[in-house]
């Protein structure tokens, strides 16, 4: 019986050699998340610390070829994460805290592939579980109800739940060696749990994080968008500050629960997309109360913490979002609610009405 192919493509990648070591990329742990479908669709990532982006660049060219090459390859999607020119930490110095004008980091290239996205917006939380994937998810099906060509992107790293919030199964298909987004609800979606194993992406360093956010942008055939909605990871990291080098967000909204611990993470984000010129469409309170009885509200975690937040950090108010037990069922059993008659699609609709001028002025 011939070999699994993942082995055969595994071989022939050892026989490319790294000029600066001598070594093999295999050898020297160099090619990750390699995987090999059904299809023949092979893909990875080439880490090399301590080459060069010239360097690590010709390598994976020939990385890919290599893959191509074995019997039974349709296509090879490879990225090379980017060492010279990721940025350390956001501690660079007051005038260029993000080293943003340093080199052109390659997110920023790849950005330039979204021609047909009229706007770019990253949904952004202070820490995770404030029900920030829950957010980007009904909003995206209350912007594209709106009418709008909606696309939304997880690149929650550490916490992918777009699979589970709209019922996305199995891996990512590709296309003409790009990879296709899934069409539903109304939306254009690709996660990264579609494109990884969650475990393997725990494992990710910085510049690991932006080769795949890389990945979701160049590598995603996401067509004529009016706008894409980016979930990004919980916290202020390399993500954003991959998204923002790309000079393609036209906004970001912040979720925050109503709690005074939630609100100084909310201060931190905002304070991270100011300072790099991104402006804050607005604030969104998740959580703000429960309602098991009509009228009847219970304030679980504070009233109108979030609220106030925005308007201290004269930032817009988007709207609060109540804590309904059944959104919570429906996002995990792949039903988004927004999708059927609830009540909580009217919460969403007014929320998104109120990011429709930034879309069409886009
Ligand atoms: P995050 O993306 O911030 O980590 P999630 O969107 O994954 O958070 O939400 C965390 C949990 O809270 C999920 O189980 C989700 O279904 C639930 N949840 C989020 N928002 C609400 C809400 N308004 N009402 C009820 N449950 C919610």
């Amino acid at each position: 019986m011939a070999e699994p192919l993942i082995l055969r493509v595994r071989e022939a990648l050892g026989l490319v050699t790294n000029p600066s070591t001598g070594r093999n990329i295999i050898a020297e742990g160099g090619i990750q998340g390699l995987v090999a479908d059904d299809q023949g669709h092979v893909r990875f990532a080439l880490d090399l610390p301590g080459t060069s982006r010239e360097q690590s660049e010709s390598i994976l060219e020939a990385a890919k070829a290599a893959a191509a090459n074995v019997e039974g390859v349709a296509s090879v999607s490879a990225v090379a994460t980017a060492h010279g020119s990721a940025p350390k930490s956001p501690a660079g110095g007051h005038d260029n805290p993000f080293g943003l004008k340093r080199k052109k980091p390659r997110v920023e290239e790849a950005a330039e592939t979204l021609t047909d996205v009229k706007c770019v917006i990253a949904i952004a939380s202070g820490k995770g579980g404030v029900g920030k994937s829950t957010v980007a998810a009904n909003l995206a099906i209350a912007l594209a109800q709106q009418g709008f060509a909606t696309g939304l992107m997880d690149a929650d790293i550490y916490g992918p739940s777009l699979p589970t919030l709209f019922g996305l199964a199995g891996k990512a298909s590709m296309r003409d060696g790009k990879i296709i987004p899934i069409d539903a609800h109304g939306v254009r979606a690709m996660s990264i749990g579609l494109l990884v194993d969650e475990d393997q992406a725990l494992a990710w360093r910085g510049p690991m994080v932006m080769g795949a956010i890389r990945q979701l942008i160049s590598d995603v055939d996401w067509g004529v968008l009016d706008v894409l909605l980016i979930d990004t990871p919980p916290g202020t990291g390399d993500a954003h500050l991959s998204l923002i080098q790309t000079k393609r967000l036209s906004g970001a909204v912040i979720v925050s629960t109503p709690q005074e611990m939630a609100l100084a993470d909310v201060r931190r984000g905002v304070s991270l997309f100011r300072k790099t010129d991104t402006p804050i469409i607005g604030v969104i309170e998740n959580m703000a109360w429960l309602e098991n009885e009509p009228g009847k509200r219970q304030y679980l975690f504070g009233e109108g913490g979030a609220e106030r937040a925005a308007h201290e950090l004269e930032a817009p108010f988007l709207g609060a979002v109540p804590l309904y037990p059944e959104l919570r069922e429906a996002s995990d059993d792949g039903q988004p609610l927004l999708s059927q008659d609830h009540r909580v699609a009217c919460v969403f609709k007014q929320i998104a009405e109120k990011i429709a001028p930034t879309i069409r002025k886009a």
